[in-house]
């Protein structure tokens, strides 16, 4: 049988150990006599997934102790409203990077909330590259300034923390937390949806310095407030709890990896060996700025875009799956997280020299 490697952007691959695990204890997990699913979120077994999941993730990133962890639902989504309702305290305007599809969307429900000023855009080179750091204008009344560390469907990441004084970072983190080490305490709120790097869709993770947390605009949803999560420990309501679970195992998974360090020299490895195929290749091209290229999310087209209909079918013939590009920017797209193995990585490069010399 051919072996499957799956390009989803999310969501995305699971670590297979991670997967056969689930499958060893989902009809009885450590002797409960159920499955994970079918537990309290408020029984000791279940509050002991939770609070071990928090304290690996803490010690994965490194996460100071005056961060709050939240385990939310609502997808990154949710927190496109929920960090002006819980960030402003007051404020009337919050600062903005625009760098490709994502922080577009944070940037459009943000409006609804607050001014919102552009800080730097992308947009004049169809978000290729990110806007300098040197060049943003940043307002220092602004709440908060935020951005979107890794655009998924663009392919750009941002490799340094924008500087902007007193004014605290946020940062939609979703499709490449745990890639690399991140200095959380340079940041006021990181979120991610689960279901890039992460685990399976449903869970939202919040990391939130405590004292920007308590003073909400007026008419925001209980739901929506940073502090009620915060003060009941993520179990105000029934948290996504399989969710919890699988992440817990994936932080475990990482923790046996080496941690973040390690898995920074793994993705800087698997994305190299694309990035330096495409380079050199005259059939195949990265359209992102080399200082800015994911190395989660790597976006490239052919030279005639009339073949990608019949790239797309052979490399799913050759178990290379998922990966056409968003619909917004066409093309290809691999999407190659934490636990896409480096074979998945060579299988690629290997289908697309071939597929490049019968086309050529
Ligand atoms: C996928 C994604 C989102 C949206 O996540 P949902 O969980 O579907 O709300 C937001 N931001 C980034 C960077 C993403 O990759």
């Amino acid at each position: 049988m051919t072996q499957i490697f799956n390009f989803s952007a999310g969501p995305a691959v699971l670590p297979k150990e991670v997967l056969a695990q689930a499958r060893d204890e989902m009809m009885d997990w450590h002797g409960a006599g159920m499955s994970v699913m079918e537990m309290s979120h408020r029984g000791k077994e279940f509050m002991s997934i939770a609070a071990e999941a928090e304290a690996d993730l803490r010690e994965l990133m490194s996460i100071p102790s005056n961060y709050k962890v939240l385990f939310l639902q609502g997808g990154a989504h949710s927190q496109f409203s929920m960090v002006p309702m819980n960030l402003l305290r007051g404020k009337k305007s919050a600062d903005y990077l625009d760098s490709g599809i994502w922080s577009k969307k944070a940037i459009d429900e943000a409006a609804r909330y607050c001014q919102v000023n552009i800080a730097g855009s992308s947009k004049d080179k169809n978000y290729t590259y990110a806007p300098s750091q040197v060049a943003l204008k940043l307002n220092k009344d602004a709440a908060y300034f935020h951005f979107t560390s890794n655009e998924t469907i663009g392919g750009v990441e941002i490799f340094d923390v924008p500087k902007t004084g007193d004014v605290p970072v946020v940062c939609d983190m979703s499709s490449h937390i745990l890639s690399r080490p991140m200095d959380v305490s340079q940041y006021g709120v990181i979120y991610a949806g689960a279901q890039k790097n992460i685990g399976p869709a449903g869970l939202t993770i919040v990391i939130v310095r405590e004292d920007l947390i308590g003073e909400t605009i007026a008419g925001t949803p209980t739901m929506f407030d940073y502090k009620i999560h915060a003060d009941n420990e993520s179990m105000y309501n029934t948290p996504a709890t399989y969710g919890i679970y699988m992440a817990g195992l994936v932080f475990k998974w990482l923790k046996a990896k080496g941690g973040l360090a390690a898995m920074e020299k793994i993705n800087i490895e698997k994305s190299s060996l694309l990035y330096d195929y495409l380079d050199a290749s005259d059939f195949y091209h990265s359209p992102i700025a080399v200082e800015n290229r994911s190395r989660m999310n790597i976006p490239f087209t052919l030279k005639d875009a009339a073949l990608d209909e019949s790239f797309l079918k052979q490399a799913q013939q050759n178990g290379l799956l998922q990966l056409k590009g968003h619909k917004l920017v066409g093309g290809m797209r691999a999407s190659i997280y934490n636990a896409m193995p480096i074979e998945g990585v060579k299988a690629l490069i290997e289908f697309m020299q071939s597929f490049a010399k019968a086309n050529a």
